[in-house]
């Protein structure tokens, strides 16, 4: 018996108490279509086992979800001829997470889907880089 929270909208999808449109499933995994598409296809994959985002999933679940998800981008490209695909897992509201069970946005990508990411790459300062590095080096 997989772990649900009984508040949780996506664990209501696993428990099949709220419909989805479902695309793949697996012993660990479950793809549906995403309500609220930025792109033509956009499919949501989770993990069913109940857990917030990346800080506490099991590592064979976030395994799991990304098999499944390379999975469903490769049928996207073969059946809706996207030209490519944005993964994305966000993990707390300061990066955009609406709905606390993990999941993988697979974001099918055309040339003229108008999407633009809101990212402002700057190029980085050397002696930041490498401080940043000495911080976070296993
Ligand atoms: P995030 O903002 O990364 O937490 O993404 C949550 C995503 O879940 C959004 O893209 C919503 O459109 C989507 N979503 C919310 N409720 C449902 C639902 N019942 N079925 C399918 N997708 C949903
Ligand atoms: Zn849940």
């Amino acid at each position: 018996m997989m772990a649900a929270d009984p508040n949780c909208i996506f664990c209501k999808i696993v428990a099949g108490e709220i419909p989805s449109h479902k695309i793949d499933e697996d012993d660990k995994t479950l793809a549906f279509m995403d309500i609220n598409p930025w792109t033509k296809g956009h499919a949501l994959v989770i993990p069913k086992e109940h857990s917030r985002n990346i800080y506490d999933a099991d590592p064979e679940d976030l395994a799991a979800a990304h098999k499944t998800a390379q999975r469903v981008a490769r049928r996207m490209r073969d059946r809706l001829n996207c030209e490519g695909i944005n993964t994305l897992q966000s993990s707390e509201p300061v990066a955009m997470q609406t709905v606390f069970h993990t999941h993988v946005h697979v974001i099918p990508r055309y040339s003229d889907d108008g999407l633009r990411l809101p990212a402002h790459p700057q190029p980085g300062e050397h002696e930041e880089l490498a401080g940043l590095a000495e911080q976070l080096r296993a």
